[in-house]
């Protein structure tokens, strides 16, 4: 079964290079201000999901399982 993922984007260091959304696009995508949001955590694989957290220049993404509290990402 797919765990539960809480994501969450740090708006105060996201600079909207949208490597995010090119690497997982169901879950991450740059709203009006260019920043990103995590609209759908369920929406690709954890493995897409890492990958897109790891890409990030800016480490503004953090993923953890939101049953067990888990941190998965950084
Ligand atoms: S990869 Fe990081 S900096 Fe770029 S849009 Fe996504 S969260 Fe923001």
């Amino acid at each position: 079964m797919p765990r539960n993922l809480r994501i969450r984007v740090d708006h105060d260091v996201c600079v909207g290079n949208a490597m995010c959304e090119a690497i997982a696009p169901k879950v991450f995508q740059l709203n009006d201000n260019r920043q990103s949001e995590a609209v759908d955590p369920g929406a690709e694989t954890l493995e897409k999901i890492l990958e897109a957290a790891e890409n990030c220049p800016v480490s503004a993404i953090f993923v953890e399982d939101a049953d067990t509290g888990e941190q998965l990402f950084p």
